[in-house]
């Protein structure tokens, strides 16, 4: 009798349709459509041969001289909890396996990750310029870019990079005048408006009108996965218009709240004077996809960091 013959060598196409289909969608808020696609490289070379998926959103697909890019837990090499694909050197992982996991990522999104940029991210709503000499701060060299958790640049090859896990990344982009923002924004950061104050700041830095600029925010934890304590709701409360409450927390039985930062963010980015049209929702939570997304909140503090990039090309 003829033996059975499996073939489990999954074509591209499956391989990115399986990852996709583990993912959970929340709605998107403003459109219709999904926000965010997935992309994903065969890297070789760092480690053996890897899928790296890349998060992507289709708000910025259009522009071709901006690289961006969003994590996932996947493709690298680090193990237990921090498996695999953990982008931190600050979360108690090996040196080595954090290196190929930068290598593998930046392979996969397309930027050099020897010039690569980082901060500390001590939730504040402080700015840092990068420029030129800052160029490997973080991944190549110690970075001394303290007490920041927003980068922005208008140089190129300059590849901008926060790191996640529940927390809300926001990216900006000015394609009239050329530059590019990245915000660390938790629930200290979003009382604090980091969202407007980057606003403010490229507006000042380089004459960036909002009207034009491009804002997308990243995966992070819906509201459902986010109870928080009245004293949060204090604070969001003494921080926004009364008439959006209803979009920002509703209150529980148990006397805590359900926090929907998302919103938070978003009409932060109206506030300051961002288009509608020109925001593009969230509508991965890394706490619902904590099997293929590091959370903080899920993992009870056991887990890596995912990273936002992006970089003018
Ligand atoms: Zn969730």
């Amino acid at each position: 009798m003829e033996r059975v013959k499996f073939d489990l060598k999954l074509m591209d196409g499956e391989i990115l349709k399986r990852q996709e289909d583990k993912l959970k969608f929340i709605p998107p808020f403003s459109y219709g459509e999904r926000s965010t696609c997935i992309d994903y490289k065969l890297v070789k070379g760092f480690g053996g041969d890897a899928l790296v998926p890349v998060l992507k959103y289709n708000i910025f697909s259009e522009y071709e001289d901006l690289v961006h890019g969003f994590s996932t837990r996947l493709g690298g090499v680090s193990k237990k909890h921090l498996a695999s694909m953990n982008l931190s050197f600050s979360r108690g992982d090996e040196e080595e396996n954090v290196i190929l996991n930068h290598r593998r990522f930046a392979a996969a999104v397309g930027y050099d990750e020897n010039s690569l940029v980082f901060s500390d991210q001590l939730h504040n709503t402080n700015i840092h310029i990068v420029k030129k000499e800052d160029k490997g701060k973080g991944f190549l060299r110690e970075s001394d870019i303290e007490n920041i958790d927003a980068l922005m640049t208008n140089e190129r090859e300059i590849p901008l990079m926060t790191f996640y896990a529940d927390c809300v990344p926001l990216f900006f982009y000015d394609p009239v005048n050329e530059a590019v923002a990245l915000a660390h924004s938790g629930w200290k950061g979003t009382v604090e408006k980091i969202g407007m104050k980057v606003i403010g700041a490229m507006g000042d830095a380089y004459g960036s009108n909002p009207k034009n600029i491009i804002c997308a925010i990243g995966p992070s934890i819906c509201q459902e996965c986010y109870e928080v304590d009245g004293d949060v709701i204090g604070k969001i409360r003494d921080a926004f218009d009364e008439k959006v409450y209803d979009d920002l927390f509703y209150k529980k039985d148990n006397g805590k709240y359900q926090l929907n930062l998302h919103q938070a963010c978003r009409h932060t980015l109206l506030l300051a004077g961002i288009k509608e049209e020109n925001i593009a929702m969230p509508d991965l939570c890394t706490c619902c996809n904590s099997n293929i997304l590091f959370s903080h909140r899920a993992s009870k503090g056991m887990r890596g960091n995912l990273a936002a990039v992006l970089m003018l090309k």
